[in-house]
């Protein structure tokens, strides 16, 4: 039985699954299949070269699915600063309806985007911002818990605090990100008051996915525990697997009084991607979430959605058996 929610709603989509921006994975091949399954793929607009580049991928997704799909902005520190504007600009007059933006001083984005009359998510790990991108005019948030791949901000709050406190304090809607790869996570977020979830490592690791077999069968093979963080020292933290260089690269930091250029030949996102095209885990860094842990397989996005709204049924079922019970009906 499909799960409304005002997400489903406000996009128009079955499922209230959003494939989060992943830098080198959010390609055509793997948004276009999130949507055809009945969730929110999503492109990540700094994957590709140029905005010229992004029209391309834009085009190249419509031509695999007629369902929506968004576009990722994210600002971040980069080692060549891009064109942020062109991008946004682009994808808008290629006729993108939808963006994820997230980083630093999104504020000229967001302005940008609601000024077009785009549906903006925008990707937060703090309260307090979140409410600043409230005032912005975001139509969605996307809460994102200390579990998250990536950049998970320098407060460290899991995401039960983290959604627990958003549904308290925010006025416009939100999905809870961070540490979800099934349906159990996807159960408790809607329990948390979210409108859906954001699932950015589960995704990686699905047959549409465009990174190396070697890549996901070691997802496959990891463990919550196979992650660390690095840039902590820079205050840019980052969740990224645990492999010989972001050990070399702690170690650095652990030094003390490093600088991004003693890390940077081992942290460049063009070495990052030598993994996901080689399949070799340790050649650079990459991002993966905790929710490592819980991924078993490598599932097409079709039975991967097809199997979280059918479980999802199933636990909401089971709660309301567990809860009303003949011994807890006696004593209510
Ligand atoms: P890159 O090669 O420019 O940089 C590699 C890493 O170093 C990134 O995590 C970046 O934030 C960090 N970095 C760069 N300069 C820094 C500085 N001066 N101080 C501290 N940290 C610094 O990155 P890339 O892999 O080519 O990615 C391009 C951009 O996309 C980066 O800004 C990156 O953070 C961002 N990104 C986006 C997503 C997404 O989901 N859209 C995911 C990961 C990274």
């Amino acid at each position: 039985m499909p799960i409304s929610t005002p997400l489903t709603k406000m996009l128009g989509i079955r499922v209230p699954v959003i494939q989060g921006g992943m830098q080198w994975v959010g390609v055509p091949k793997l948004a276009a299949a999130v949507s055809e399954a009945g969730g929110l793929g999503i492109l990540t607009a700094l994957t590709q070269p140029s905005p010229d580049a992004l029209r391309q991928a834009i085009r190249e997704t419509r031509k695999l699915t007629s369902k929506p799909f968004g576009v990722n902005i994210t600002l971040l520190p980069s080692i060549t600063p891009p064109d942020y504007a062109g991008y946004a600009r682009a994808a808008v007059e290629e006729g993108v309806r939808v963006f994820e933006t997230a980083g630093n001083n999104p504020g000229t984005l967001i302005k940008y985007l609601k000024s077009q009359g785009c549906i903006v998510v925008h990707k937060c790990t703090t309260i307090r911002h979140a409410k600043s991108a409230e005032k912005l005019g975001v139509d969605l948030l996307s809460i994102d818990g200390f579990e998250c791949a990536g950049h998970p901000g320098e407060d460290d709050v899991g995401g039960l605090v983290l959604m627990a406190r958003a549904i308290r304090e925010l006025n416009v809607p939100f999905v809870a990100s961070g540490g979800i790869a099934d349906a159990r996570g996807l159960a408790a977020s809607l329990a948390l008051g979210a409108v859906g979830a954001n699932m950015g490592t589960r995704f990686m690791c699905t047959v549409e996915s465009p990174i190396h077999q070697n890549i996901k069968e070691k997802i496959v093979a990891s463990t919550e525990r196979d992650t660390v963080h690095i840039f902590r020292t820079l205050h840019n933290t980052a969740r990224v697997y645990k492999n010989k260089v972001s050990m070399e690269v702690v170690a650095i930091e652990k030094r003390g009084n490093a600088k991004f250029e003693d890390i940077r030949d081992l942290v460049s996102g063009a070495r990052g991607r030598q993994v996901y095209e080689t399949g070799d885990p340790d050649f650079g860094i990459w991002s993966a979430g905790i929710a490592m842990g819980l991924i078993n397989d490598i599932p097409t996005c079709e039975e991967l959605l097809r199997t979280l709204e059918k479980e999802v049924a199933e636990i909401v079922g089971g709660l309301q058996q567990v809860i009303v019970t003949p011994e807890t009906k006696s004593k209510l």
